[in-house]
C-alpha cells in the first residue's frame, strides 16, 4: 500500500495549551480520510502543520516516501484550508487561469476541473455572482488544477445550505472515485460517515480512535461498570488487551471493546483481579453514540 502521509507523535503547543498531542496516523493512497472532532479539538492545527503553515512543536511528519523535502512534496498536494480567495470581478475561468500562472502550472485543465465541480456552464460568470457553495466548488477546482495526489479540505461544507452541502459531498466522492486520496477535517459525524472510508477521531488534540469507518460501525460494543474502587477498576481495565478506551463519568466507568468479549468473561476477569462489580451492562451503540461517547459531547 502506497503511503501518502505519515504523522509520528506530532505535537503543537500554543503557550500552555497543547492543541495537538502526540498525534500519529498514516494515510494510504486511494482512501478518503476524515479527521473528526468537536470544534477546538486540533483539526485545523494538524492540517496546518502537515501543510507547513503552522510550526510543529515536536514530533515528525513526512509526505510520500519521505525522500523529498516538504516544500517539494507539497507541490503534489492540493489544499483548501482557508476561505477561498478569488478576485470578485474576474470570471471563474480567469481566476483559475491566474492561479495557474502564479503556481507555474499548465492551464489546459481549467475546463476539465470546472466540469468536475459542476461550474463549467458558469465559467464566464464573475466570481462575485457566485453563491458560497459555488465559491467553495471553485476553490476545489483550483486545488485540483495540478492533479494532486491528495486533496485536503478543512470543514468543506461549513456555512453551506443543504443543497450546497450535498453538492460538495458528491464532488468529494467523485474525486475519490477517480483515485485521488482525500483528507478532510470535519466536526460533523454524518459528513464523515457519508464521504469517508477512514476516520481519525480526536478530542483536545489527542487521538481517540482511528480506523475504517465501517469497522467503527461494527464495533464490539462497550461495558458500563461500577465498583467501589474506581481507580483500581480503571487500571485493571486498561491492562486488558481487548479493551480500548476507558472513561469514568461520575462513577460510571465505560470500557470500549476492541475485540469481542462477553459479560461473563469480563466479570470473571475483574473478579480474578480483585474487583467486585456493583453494576455491569454490555451495550453496543450507533456510530453517533460512539462519537458522542468518544468526544464526551452530550446529544441533548
Ligand atoms: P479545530 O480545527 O478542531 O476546531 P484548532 O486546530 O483550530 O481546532 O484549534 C485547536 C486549539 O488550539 C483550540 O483550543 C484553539 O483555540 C487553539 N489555537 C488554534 N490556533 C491558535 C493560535 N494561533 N494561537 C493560540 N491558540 C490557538
Ligand atoms: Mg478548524
Amino acid at each position: 500500500m502506497e503511503t501518502i502521509l505519515t504523522l509520528n507523535n506530532l505535537t503543537k503547543k500554543y503557550g500552555p495549551l497543547t492543541a495537538v498531542k502526540n498525534l500519529s496516523f498514516t494515510i494510504h493512497k486511494g482512501n478518503v480520510y476524515g479527521i473528526l472532532g468537536p470544534n477546538g479539538s486540533g483539526k485545523s492545527t494538524t492540517l496546518g502543520m502537515v501543510l507547513n503553515v503552522v510550526n510543529k512543536t515536536s514530533g515528525e511528519y513526512h509526505w510520500f516516501d519521505g525522500k523529498d523535502s516538504t516544500h517539494e512534496a507539497l507541490k503534489q498536494v492540493g489544499a483548501i484550508i482557508e476561505h477561498p480567495n478569488f478576485y470578485p470581478y474576474m470570471t471563474a475561468r480567469q481566476n483559475l487561469a491566474l492561479v495557474c500562472k502564479i503556481k507555474g502550472i499548465n492551464s489546459h485543465k481549467i475546463e476539465e476541473k470546472l466540469e468536475i465541480v459542476g461550474l463549467l456552464d458558469r465559467k464566464d460568470s464573475k466570481f462575485r455572482t457566485f453563491s458560497l457553495g459555488m465559491k467553495q466548488r471553485l476553490a476545489i477546482a483550483s486545488a485540483l488544477l495540478n492533479d494532486p495526489e491528495i486533496l485536503i479540505l478543512d470543514e468543506p461544507t461549513n456555512g453551506l445550505d443543504p443543497q450546497g452541502i450535498h453538492q460538495i459531498r458528491e464532488i468529494i466522492r467523485r474525486i475519490a472515485s477517480e483515485g485521488t486520496t482525500i483528507l478532510l477535517a470535519s466536526h460533523l459525524l454524518d459528513e464523515v460517515e457519508k464521504v469517508c472510508t477512514h476516520v481519525v477521531i480526536i478530542r483536545k488534540g489527542e487521538k481517540l480512535y482511528s480506523g475504517r469507518v465501517d469497522e467503527m460501525n461494527a464495533s464490539h460494543g462497550f461495558f458500563e461498570l461500577r465498583a467501589s474502587n474506581l481507580q483500581k477498576l480503571e487500571s485493571i481495565l486498561v491492562s486488558h488487551p481487548s479493551i480500548g478506551k476507558v472513561t469514568n463519568s461520575e462513577g460510571l466507568v465505560t470500557a470500549i471493546l476492541e475485540e469481542p468479549m462477553d459479560a461473563e468473561t469480563m466479570n470473571s476477569f475483574l473478579f480474578e483481579n480483585g474487583i467486585v462489580l456493583s453494576y455491569l451492562n454490555k451495550r453496543k451503540e450507533s456510530l453517533e453514540e460512539q462519537f458522542l461517547q468518544l468526544t464526551n459531547q452530550t446529544s441533548h
